[in-house]
C-alpha cells in the first residue's frame, strides 16, 4: 500500500476536511450469517443455559488453546474472579499485577479481599517486568497475574520460574491474546490459569464472556463449582442422572455463560484463525507504514513470541512534535479515527488511589508510557480503504505538529 505523505493538508480540527466521513472505531465484532444461524438454532434447541454447546464449547477451545481444560464465564472480569477464587486468594493475601492493564485484572483481587500489588512494566512490552515483581513478593504473596498487552505474551517462563520459586500460582490475564503463541507455546497452555474474555472487540465474541483454561483437574473443578453457586453439578448432569439432589459445597456466583453465548462462540471459532491472521497483516502494515516516520514509535515485538494484536498502541516520540498526546489524540478524532489510550495505570484511577494512597510516581515505567500511548484502529473486520484512511491520518496529524 503506497500513502503519500500530505502534511500540508488542514487538519480537520482546524476547520480542514476529515480524513473519513464517518468514526471508524477502535475495534468491533464481525458477525456473518453462520453466525446468526448458530444463535437461531439454539434458540429453537430447547437449551437456552447449561446445555450441551456449553461443554462444546468449551472443548473446542481447550483444543485450540492446547489446554487440558477450559471452564467458560458469563465474562472475563468473572473469569478472572473464578481464577483469584480457584487460586485461593483471601484477605490478608496479595497478588502481583501489572498497572498497565484494564482495572478488572487487579480488581478480582479485591473481590477475594486480597491486595493487588502493582510492579511496574518492561520498556519494551509493557508487560510485567519479572525483575520488578521480585521484589515486590512478601511472605503474603500468593499469586502473580501477568498481562500480555496488546496481545504480546508476558515473559511467562520468568514469571512461571518466580512462582515456582516462591510458591504461587500464575493467573495469566490473556484477554488480549487468544491465538498468541509464547517460546513456541500457546498462550492458554503455559500458566496455571489463564484467563480469555469474549467481549465484541475481542478476537471471538460471546457477547459477554469469559473462559479459563487449566491442566490441573482441582482448579478446573473448583472453577466450575463457583461459577454455579458453589453447586457441585449442573442442572443438566442431573437432569441426565434423573436426579433432584444437589449440594451447594463453596460460596459461588452465577457467572454462567449461556447456551446462546456458546453457539455464538463456536460458530466463531470457525474464523479465528482468518480474524488472527488479518490482524497480524494489519499490524505488519501499520508498522511497515509507520518505519521512517520522525514521532510516531510502532509497538516493539521480542522475537521469542507471535503476538495476537488485540491492540495496536503507537508510542509518540514527543522529542519529534510540538503538540502533546492529547493534542494528536483530538486531532485523530476529528479526522473520524476512533483512536483510543489503553491503558490509564490502574493506580491512577481514583479508586485506587483512594485506597491505597498512590500520588504518583510509583511505577515511573508504565506512568511514562501512558502519556505517549495511542491506539490505533485494530479488529479483523477492517478493510483495506479503512487502514489506508488511518494511515493517511495519522501520517497528515504527525507532519503537521512535526518539529
Ligand atoms: C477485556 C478485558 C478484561 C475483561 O473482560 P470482560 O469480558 O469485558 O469482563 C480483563 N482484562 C483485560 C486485559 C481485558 O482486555
Amino acid at each position: 500500500m503506497s500513502v503519500t505523505p500530505v502534511s500540508s493538508e488542514i487538519l480537520a480540527i482546524n476547520g480542514g476536511s476529515p480524513v473519513r466521513k464517518t468514526l471508524l472505531p477502535y475495534g468491533r465484532q464481525t458477525l456473518d450469517d453462520d453466525d446468526i444461524h448458530a444463535i437461531v438454532n439454539v434458540l429453537r434447541s430447547g437449551w437456552l443455559t447449561t446445555g450441551p454447546k456449553v461443554e462444546e464449547f468449551e472443548e473446542a477451545f481447550a483444543a485450540r488453546v492446547g489446554a487440558k481444560y477450559a471452564v467458560s464465564f458469563s465474562s472475563g472480569t468473572a473469569a478472572l474472579h473464578g481464577a483469584a477464587f480457584a487460586a485461593g486468594l483471601k484477605a490478608g493475601d496479595e497478588a502481583i499485577t501489572t498497572p498497565m492493564t484494564f482495572c478488572a485484572t487487579a480488581n478480582c483481587a479485591l473481590y477475594q479481599g486480597a491486595r493487588p500489588v502493582f510492579a511496574d512494566v518492561c520498556r519494551d512490552t509493557l508487560n510485567l517486568d519479572p525483575e520488578q515483581a521480585i521484589t515486590k513478593i512478601t511472605s503474603k504473596t500468593r499469586a502473580i497475574l501477568p498481562v500480555d498487552y496488546a496481545g504480546h505474551p508476558a515473559d511467562l517462563d520468568a514469571i512461571l520460574q518466580i512462582a515456582e520459586r516462591n510458591g504461587l500460582i500464575v493467573i495469566e490475564d490473556a484477554c488480549h491474546a487468544l491465538g498468541a503463541e509464547y517460546r513456541g507455546r500457546l498462550v492458554g497452555s503455559i500458566a496455571h490459569m489463564t484467563v480469555f474474555s469474549f467481549h465484541p472487540v475481542k478476537h471471538l465474541t460471546t457477547g459477554e464472556g469469559g473462559m479459563v483454561t487449566t491442566e490441573r483437574p482441582d482448579l478446573a473443578k473448583t472453577l466450575r463449582r463457583f461459577r454455579n453457586h458453589g453447586i457441585d453439578s449442573d442442572a443438566r448432569q442431573r437432569q441426565t442422572a434423573g436426579q433432584w439432589h444437589y449440594e451447594m459445597v463453596l460460596l459461588g456466583f452465577n457467572y454462567r455463560l449461556t447456551d446462546i453465548g456458546c453457539a455464538l462462540g463456536l460458530s466463531q471459532m470457525e474464523k479465528l484463525e482468518s480474524n488472527l491472521s488479518r490482524r497480524r497483516e494489519v499490524a505488519d502494515r501499520y508498522t511497515e507504514a509507520f518505519r521512517y516516520i520522525p514521532g510516531v514509535v510502532p509497538p516493539s515485538v521480542r522475537s521469542d513470541v507471535l503476538p495476537a494484536w488485540h491492540l495496536y498502541p503507537i508510542r509518540l516520540d514527543l522529542a519529534h512534535l510540538c503538540a502533546d498526546r492529547g493534542q494528536v489524540f483530538r486531532a485523530l478524532r476529528a479526522e473520524n479515527i476512533g483512536v483510543n489510550v489503553h491503558y490509564i495505570p490502574v493506580h491512577q484511577h481514583p479508586f485506587y488511589r483512594e485506597r491505597f494512597g498512590y500520588k504518583g510516581g510509583e511505577y515511573p515505567v508504565a506512568e511514562d508510557a501512558y502519556q505517549h500511548l495511542i491506539s490505533l484502529p485494530m479488529f479483523h473486520g477492517i478493510s483495506d480503504e479503512d487502514l489506508a484512511d488511518v494511515i493517511h491520518a495519522v501520517i497528515k496529524t504527525v507532519g503537521h505538529f512535526a518539529k
